[in-house]
């Protein structure tokens, strides 16, 4: 898979990480863009957490 994202969350693309947790990312410069880990394409694919 080729995906800018992913690889940014799998630490083989730099990245100015601001935020971390077991879900998402959130990634700088410029505008604050927060990521999921997780590769879906479209969020609502995501799992809801309980
Ligand atoms: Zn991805």
């Amino acid at each position: 898979m080729n995906c800018l994202f992913c690889e940014i969350s799998q630490s083989r693309q730099d990245a100015k990480i601001i935020y971390e947790d077991e879900h998402c990312l959130a990634i700088q410069p410029g505008h604050t863009l927060v990521i999921p880990k997780e590769h879906v394409t479209d969020i609502h694919q995501l799992e809801t957490s309980t």
